[in-house]
């Protein structure tokens, strides 16, 4: 059995580890459509923005995929997958057949579709390519203008404040991170960027770019004029999987063990929308699912058969603090402080029905870690215990098997 891999992110080069982890010995070829070996993206928004690293932190070592015998090809792109004949067909034309086949391309960033969105010198951040290009402008320049103040937007103009740089960022919703945390820790995080010297343009849109050459200001719904060395965009991601296999808006639909509906096809990370056990049908962009899924589906191409159950967990670095969020909820109707979100320092549990669905934490990475089984359980703990900061999370957690 062959196995080609499409994507050379984080879910496809952790997949290939695990194939050869477990054994497999046969062909395997990954397809991957940027020049460079499989890297990780999170530093990109980060240190390696900052300059304080300069070798991008590479998933495995460039060495590896030879010794591993894994047929690399770098700057291949698939632009089709045909099922029906188990063969992907890249951009000039050539056909690579499979066995079994895993999609892992990740999500493409969505544009802006206003006035002066083709400006040259408007930058966004999703490869190294992204990530070079824009250090090195921030390097010369004094002031940013960043659009958009999901996570990556939040991220670097935490970084570039940490370079010096003047920040305005400018969001249609009325807090940062809006869709993800809600209004309430929205505000926290807004407060913690205030803090730093950020500025904010929130509850409105762009109506337009503006620039004689290039892109020097944002004009905003509202009629604002924002002038910047730098405008930089971070308005969300599409999912951006081959056609063929993909459905109307990128994402290949996977089961809850990951195999996609046709024969022989699993998808993992971004590109996957996922049919969880616990909370339905989601698509998530981080970093821990992309190496869990790519492991889970290695595992399962090779007919191991296993539900992806993972509760889900990530990230977020900005200025020294770090949020964590375990679980997922789009609603909650409790909200159950622990800490304090004035202090900056609390773990918030989010519960819909009575049950943990989800916990925000700002610097209290434990609670965060320990209410994963809690979230894994669906259990319903007693909001009072939550609030208590003397309460160890793991004494509530449920009796293996109940729940
Ligand atoms: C700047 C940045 C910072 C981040 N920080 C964090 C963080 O702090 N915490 C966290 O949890 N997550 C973070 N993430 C998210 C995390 O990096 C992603 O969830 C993870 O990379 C997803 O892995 P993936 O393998 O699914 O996709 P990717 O790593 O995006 O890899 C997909 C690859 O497939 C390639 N590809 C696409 N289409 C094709 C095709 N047709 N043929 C061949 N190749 C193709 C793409 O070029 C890409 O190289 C960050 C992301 C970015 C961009």
């Amino acid at each position: 059995m062959d196995v080609l891999v499409v994507g050379g992110g984080l879910a496809g080069a952790s997949a290939i580890s695990t194939l050869r982890a477990q054994g497999f010995d046969g062909r395997i070829t990954l397809l991957a459509e940027e020049p460079v070996h499989p890297y990780e993206r999170p530093p990109l928004s980060k240190e390696y923005l900052r300059g304080e690293t300069t070798e991008p932190q590479w998933v495995r070592p460039p060495s590896w995929y030879e010794e591993q015998g894994v047929d690399l090809r770098l700057g291949a792109r698939a632009a089709q997958v045909v099922p029906g004949d188990r063969v992907v067909l890249l951009e000039d034309g050539e056909r690579v057949p499979y066995g079994r086949l895993l999609v892992a391309t990740g999500v493409r960033n969505r544009r802006l579709e206003v006035p002066g969105a083709d400006l040259p010198g408007l930058f966004d951040l999703r490869t190294l390519a992204d990530a070079d290009r824009l250090r090195e402008a921030a390097g010369s320049a004094t002031s940013a203008v960043i659009v958009g103040a999901g996570f990556i937007g939040c991220e670097v103009a935490a970084s570039f404040r940490r370079l010096g740089l003047d920040v305005t960022v400018v969001e249609v919703f009325p807090t940062p991170l809006y869709r993800v945390l809600g209004p309430e820790l929205g505000r926290v995080v807004e407060a913690m960027h205030r803090d730093h010297g950020v500025r904010f343009v929130l509850g409105e849109g762009v109506a337009s770019f503006e620039g004689s050459g290039r892109a020097e200001a944002v004009v905003t719904e509202g009629g604002r004029r924002l002038e910047g060395d730098l405008i930089v965009v971070g308005v969300g991601t599409k999912p951006d999987a081959p056609v063929g296999v993909a459905d109307e808006r990128g994402a290949v639909p996977v089961g809850p063990d990951l195999a996609a509906e046709s024969e022989g096809v699993y998808a993992a990370g971004d590109v996957a929308d996922h049919d969880h056990p616990i909370f339905g049908r989601i698509r998530v962009e981080h970093y821990d699912n992309a190496i869990k899924m790519g492991e889970t589906a290695a595992r399962n191409l090779l007919g191991a058969g296993e539900v992806f159950d993972d509760p889900h967990w990530f990230w977020s670095d900005q200025y020294d603090s770090q949020l964590q969020v375990a679980g997922f909820a789009t609603e909650w109707d409790r909200m159950v402080v622990r800490g304090s979100l004035e202090e900056r320092s609390f773990a918030a549990f989010l519960l819909k029905d009575g049950v943990l669905r989800c916990t925000v934490t700002l610097d209290r990475k434990l609670d965060a870690r320990r209410s994963l089984p809690l979230i894994r359980a669906q259990a319903r703990p007693d909001p009072a215990l939550l609030a208590d900061p003397a309460v160890d999370l793991r004494t509530l957690r449920p009796p293996e098997g109940a729940g």
